[in-house]
């Protein structure tokens, strides 16, 4: 069944040029000896697994099986005051000073090549695009395909593939500009969302949800117990889980955690830190095409019952390029408009049959034996 909504995807060429290649040169100094050092320790040629390819693959996957409600617009470049709402004025000085350059900006292989600053504000401004589309009703929803990711950027420090985080400028404009007071975001990339919970740590008016696989796993930050502080203690809310959690388990915690959150919360705007990388092919969850639709379609009955079904979709990671593509499709075919399934446990209506087609021989003939 559909019940035909319009989506807009928002994407922008310019966010291409970002492509760090470690086999160049880096600007030298402390930080390139270190991460030298750890990429000369493993056994395989490293290559920097956030690149332009993620990009096109999914932008392949949508016009080769275009989805129906769905149209494209440009981007457009985030300007420094946009920035400065959730970045510090030393880090955004710091980084516009790499233009043009190769450069790494952390230990975990964090990097710039020369067209990284630019893609940077290009997803950073992309957000905001999105974001303007749907509070001004020109889409019933959007999504921004946008790279380099955000989420693990914080207020003064590049991590983890992550420049500015896209989705907090994205979250910040909203509130300054566009008479939205409260936001909630939901991050089920598989990864914490560090920078979104540091930069709104605080922030009564921006609750923070967050499904990711638990510490020691990468960032290892977002434990039961991190809630907010301040004026904010109570509105961020996290959910680790262990390696290889599926489906049921996600959509447990969307009906029993996100749903009655967003009903004591109340938001103007939801925002989605979407990363496909819970998809069983990047190695950490096990969330299938059919799991990351019915989420989306919780979250889309979310919308609808508080904020007039204003919902924007911001692309963080995933690493397989056919999961990326097709996570991404799922989740645009239930934004504009189709009925969500059900996720199945894999496996389960076999078994099922399987244990009719046995039954019969087990029964003894003969009772006494
Ligand atoms: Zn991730």
């Amino acid at each position: 069944m559909t019940n035909r909504r319009d989506v807009v995807v928002f994407h922008d060429e310019r966010m291409q040029a970002h492509q760090p290649d470690s086999n160049v040169d880096f600007l030298p100094g402390r930080l390139d000896k270190r991460i030298r050092e750890i990429l000369a320790g493993l056994n395989v040629q490293w290559k920097y697994p956030e690149h332009p390819g993620r990009l096109t693959a999914i932008m392949d996957r949508l016009r080769l099986e275009p989805v129906p409600g769905v149209r494209f617009e440009p981007g457009k470049a985030a300007t420094r005051k946009q920035l400065a709402r959730v970045h510090t004025t030393s880090f955004l000085e710091h980084i516009f000073a790499l233009r043009d350059k190769n450069a790494w900006l952390d230990v975990d292989t964090t990097a710039v090549s020369p067209g990284s600053v630019k893609a940077a504000e290009v997803a950073a401004g992309t957000s905001i695009a999105a974001v303007e589309a749907v509070m001004e009703g020109r889409a019933d929803s959007a999504f921004a395909m946008v790279r380099p990711p955000g989420h693990h950027a914080e207020p003064a420090r590049a991590r983890g593939f992550c420049l500015f985080n896209n989705l907090a400028v994205a979250a910040a404009h909203a509130q300054a500009e566009l008479g939205c007071r409260r936001v909630l975001i939901l991050d089920w990339d598989v990864h914490h969302g560090n920078g979104t919970q540091n930069i709104f740590w605080a922030d009564p008016d921006v609750m923070f949800i967050d499904i990711h696989r638990a510490s020691p796993f990468y960032p290892g930050s977002g434990v039961l117990q991190e809630t907010g502080a301040g004026l904010g203690e109570g509105t961020t809310v996290n959910v680790p889980l262990p390696a290889g959690t599926g489906d049921s388990v996600y959509m447990k915690a969307m009906r029993e955690i996100v749903a009655p959150a967003a009903d004591y919360f109340k938001p103007d705007l939801i925002l989605v830190s979407s990363g496909f990388d819970a998809h069983a092919y990047d190695l950490a969850m096990n969330v299938s095409y059919e799991g990351f639709a019915a989420m989306t379609g919780i979250v889309q009955q979310l919308a609808d019952r508080h904020c007039g079904g204003r919902l924007v979709f911001i692309l963080e990671g995933g690493y397989n390029l056919e999961s990326l593509s097709r996570g991404a499709h799922s989740v645009l075919r239930v934004l504009a408009g189709e009925q969500p399934p059900e996720p199945s446990v894999c496996g389960l209506e076999e078994i099922e049959a399987a244990i009719a087609y046995h039954r019969e021989a087990f029964i003894a003939l003969d009772p006494d034996h």
